[in-house]
């Protein structure tokens, strides 16, 4: 079988222009497992489209061998509006300059419509959930008439995409080590395979429904977010959606692409999508880590920046990763603002040197676990204290205030995610089944987003914002503390 080439059209934004996105099918419509691949969502980052410049032709020789099982979409460039945006002789890719949204946000949520399309169908059955569930998505794209380009460009892209098993969007940084960014509903074998068969230094996890609606966030969450509305339903991960960041913008050569393309090709084969061997998994090169353990450099001031530290170097607590310098102070070293660590960890990214800083720009990203250990142990004395209160009065009344400040810093956690989370939720579910652990206790700290029925549950109103949600805590925590106490 032939490979498909075929051409999404745009619609005409002025007089006499017209774009259209190449996208390519490997194996056969609707075989599986099906891998969706893109590149250059911001355009200006080519080290994904060098991978599948190296990769099609692999594909395309498996596909003469009759070796690929399931359907394979490419699209090696699939932001031709960011792509010509070609200003003074330079490229600006990441964001559109008609609405000047970033090129990477405000994808399609499709939750609330496939809720409301199929909610009342989803049971016990988890496979007819996943065909429902996906059948639903496609026919809200396919009912909605996007008119500008943008739109239509995120519409019919999803349409690609939003039914796949695996969804891949291939991205790079500005100075950076391979990386990878994946839900934290996804982790464990699939995804710990890809960032092995890649080689990635690193691999970080995320909320699984973040706020910001990026290409890989949105494939992801719909799966998570229908979970989260259907709790009683058997609704899995159908849908493992990453976002794989290709180093630095400047990491284009013949040798990473080829052996990046290597190492996913190794990976479709580990995942089925292809026949044959795919050898010993590599070891991974370090655990996952949170990105609420992350370290974001902030700029405090202006002036041009210079790095003490390469990208991909571990860092400790202290350590001065770069400075800002203030060309107009003549004082020498009091002309710099030095910027530190402030957690142990890999410096998984940072801008080039010479650049010019501003208050608040991410100077560097370091992916560390000691902010988390730190919210951890928040969490920990508040269960304590809850524990003592509850050994020493007998009632969930009289720890109520206890409760209540327990709930405040608790909501103010970003994201205890981990093991000790597991355990956690584990400790909550054990002694409070009626309670949907998700609902409760969500990988970003204590989630609410549908969790008005659990409170309910427990006696308590439903949250509306950080006030309300203290009593639910208290009564989810003191149920967990009794059941300790009658243990
Ligand atoms: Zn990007």
């Amino acid at each position: 079988m032939a490979v498909t080439k075929r051409f999404i059209s745009l619609p005409r934004m002025t007089p006499g222009t017209q774009r259209t996105i190449a996208w390519f099918r490997f194996g056969r419509a609707n075989a599986r497992p099906k891998i969706y691949m893109q590149s250059s969502v911001h355009a200006d980052e080519l080290p994904g489209a060098m991978l599948l410049h190296y990769l099609m032709p692999m594909l395309a020789a498996a596909e003469r061998d009759g070796r690929i099982r399931g359907e394979v979409i490419v699209v090696p460039t699939m932001n031709p509006i960011g792509q010509a945006q070609l200003v003074g002789n330079a490229h600006f890719g990441r964001y559109d300059l008609q609405s000047r949204d970033n090129f990477n946000r405000n994808w399609l949520d499709l939750s609330g419509d496939v809720a409301e399309r199929v909610g009342r169908k989803l049971g016990a059955d988890a496979e007819r959930n996943v065909a429902l569930i996906r059948g639903a998505a496609l026919a809200a794209l396919k009912a909605m008439e996007p008119v500008n380009e943008m739109q239509t460009m995120r519409v019919e892209l999803m349409k690609l995409s939003i039914d796949a098993d695996v969804v891949l969007d291939l991205h790079c940084d500005q100075e950076a080590i391979l990386h990878v960014f994946t839900s934290e509903r996804d982790l464990g074998g699939p995804v710990e395979a890809l960032s092995a068969d890649l080689g990635a230094p690193s691999t970080m996890y995320n909320h699984p429904f973040p706020a910001a609606l990026t290409f890989s966030g949105v494939n992801g969450a719909l799966w998570a977010r229908l979970a989260n509305l259907f709790p009683e339903a058997a609704i899995p991960s159908a849908c493992m959606s990453v976002t794989v960041e290709l180093r630095s913008q400047h990491d284009v050569s013949h040798a990473l692409g080829e052996r990046d393309a290597r190492n996913l090709f190794r990976y479709l084969i580990r995942r089925g999508a292809i026949a044959g061997r795919a050898g010993p998994l590599p070891r991974l090169a370090s655990a996952p880590t949170p990105i609420g353990g992350m370290d974001v450099g902030y700029c405090p001031g202006t002036g041009f920046i210079v790095y003490h530290v390469p990208a991909g170097a571990k860092v400790r607590t202290g350590q001065p990763i770069c400075d800002i310098i203030d060309p107009r102070n003549p004082g020498g070293r009091a002309a710099i603002t030095p910027m530190r660590a402030r957690t142990d960890g890999i410096l998984f990214s940072r801008k080039r040197n010479g650049g010019i800083a501003w208050p608040g720009m991410v100077a560097y990203r370091i992916a560390g676990r000691k902010l988390l250990a730190q919210q951890l142990a928040v969490a920990s004395r508040c269960v304590d204290t809850l524990l003592a209160c509850r050994l020493a009065a007998g009632t969930a009344d009289a720890c109520a205030a206890v409760a209540e400040r327990c709930g405040r810093k608790l909501a103010g956690l970003a994201d205890p995610g981990g093991g000790a989370r597991a355990r956690f939720t584990a400790t909550v579910v054990k002694s409070c089944a009626a309670v949907p652990p998700d609902a409760l206790v969500l990988p970003s700290g204590l989630g609410f987003v549908s969790a008005a029925a659990a409170c309910v549950g427990l006696g308590a109103p439903p949250p509306t914002n950080s006030e309300t949600i203290a009593p639910c805590v208290g009564a989810a925590y003191g149920c967990a503390a009794g059941s300790l106490i009658r243990r």
